[in-house]
């Protein structure tokens, strides 16, 4: 009999894979230690409110992924949602990321977009030439007033380190703007699925051929019984953490509830040390086409992962590199399984990207199956 596919995890990465590979004719098996589908994305309507509430904190859909747009817009409407995000610093709220209005509401300027580029660049520390660090990368560019305003205080809350010891990716997520453009993110695609991302993700799996395990941990050593695993879960957890944990960081939300609109925003970060959190969402913001007369909210935590937490931030320090190329040596010569998602790869992933490289991991097992070549167990090089 022909062996079926097992896929472990059945977030954005699972969901994308099994939906493939059940369209080319594979049997596939999902297995999903939660009891919902659509991992940290899972959504759900809160029971007193109504609201559309992003469960493990807020997701937005942004992308210039035409593939990865398309892809996702088979299983749900998108209604078109702008992320716009507020910042309190100092006791005064300005909107982030840092642009035009920000420059000139916390310098007291009048600036236009040329003069405050000038103005930036005076600021910027120009002895750094190659930023590599968060806190260099903040310096060079927005100079030590700004970073110290936005960025310094809320990264250490947010990665219980030093700026001085992140990567610069972390602060290259977020763009600098010099006119009065407050869009959080430069896509050209952004929005938030109608009824949710869950319902999205359910929609992944109606395809003949899928069944879906839920609250069903699944064993390594049953891979023999599989064709092929994929597999979405803490790629460290498979060898059994064997060269130690990987180090994530993970949230914490005390959730409150109210009448009305709390905070006139989705998301409003608190960057200065006058609150323990980072930001509080308020989630009925992130549906603006429903109405909802309560409203609840999360006041967000972050912390560093412990052995019974959920995985969020995947920390790659330079420092424990050689611990992750443990694990990815390792994993390159298990047979048939292959590493995929945030969680597999051990890398911060937006979903759009998750969902391109789900749908990449896919295309190549079909073709490693036609060519009856090896399928590998990273399709993006983790280490890259
Ligand atoms: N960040 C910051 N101040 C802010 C917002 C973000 O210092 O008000 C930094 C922080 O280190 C964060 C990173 O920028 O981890 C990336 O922010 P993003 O909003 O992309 O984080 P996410 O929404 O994925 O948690």
């Amino acid at each position: 009999m022909k062996k079926s596919i097992a896929i472990v995890g059945a977030g954005f990465s699972g969901a994308v894979i099994a939906n493939q590979l059940a369209h080319a004719g594979y049997t596939v098996e999902v297995f999903e230690t939660r009891p919902h589908v659509a991992g940290n994305c899972h959504s759900e309507r809160d029971a007193e409110t109504g609201v559309m509430l992003h469960v493990y904190g807020p997701h937005i859909f942004h992308t210039d992924n035409e593939r990865a747009w398309e892809f996702v817009n088979r299983f749900s409407e998108f209604k078109p949602y702008v992320n716009r995000v507020k910042a309190i610093t100092n006791d005064r709220v300005y909107t982030l990321p840092i642009n035009l209005l920000t420059i000139n509401q916390f310098f007291g300027k009048t600036f236009r977009p040329a003069e405050a580029q000038a103005f930036l660049a005076e600021l910027g520390d120009k002895t750094i030439e190659n930023p590599l660090t968060f806190e260099d990368q903040a310096l060079r560019f927005v100079g030590r007033e700004l970073y110290e305003a936005f960025f310094k205080t809320y990264t250490i809350k947010q990665w219980g380190l030093s700026p001085s010891e992140l990567p610069a990716s972390i602060l290259k997520r977020l763009p600098v703007r010099f006119n009065y453009d407050d869009n959080y993110f430069n896509h050209k695609y952004q929005g938030m699925p109608v009824d949710g991302y869950t319902t999205l993700v359910e929609k992944m799996f109606e395809v003949p051929g899928i069944s879906v395990h839920l609250s069903t941990p699944f064993d390594p050593a049953s891979k023999a019984d599989y064709e092929h695993v994929f597999y979405a879960g803490p790629i460290d957890a498979w060898f059994r953490h064997t060269e130690g944990r990987l180090p994530y960081r993970t949230l914490d939300f005390e959730v409150f509830r109210d009448q009305g609109d709390y905070q006139g925003n989705a998301v409003v970060n608190y960057c200065d040390n006058a609150e323990p959190y980072t930001r509080i969402t308020e989630h009925k913001h992130f549906s603006p086409w429903e109405q909802h007369e309560g409203t609840i909210m999360y006041k967000e935590y972050s912390r560093q992962c412990e052995e019974n937490d959920i995985p969020y931030y995947p920390i790659r320090l330079a420092r424990d590199k050689a611990q992750l190329e443990r694990y990815v040596n390792i994993a390159r010569d298990e047979a048939n399984v292959t590493f995929v998602g945030r969680l597999g790869t051990y890398r911060y992933l937006d979903m759009d990207v998750t969902i391109h490289e789900a749908l990449n991991t896919a295309d190549k097992f079909l073709a490693c199956a036609s060519d009856k070549t090896k399928m590998p167990a990273f399709v993006v090089d983790p280490l890259g």
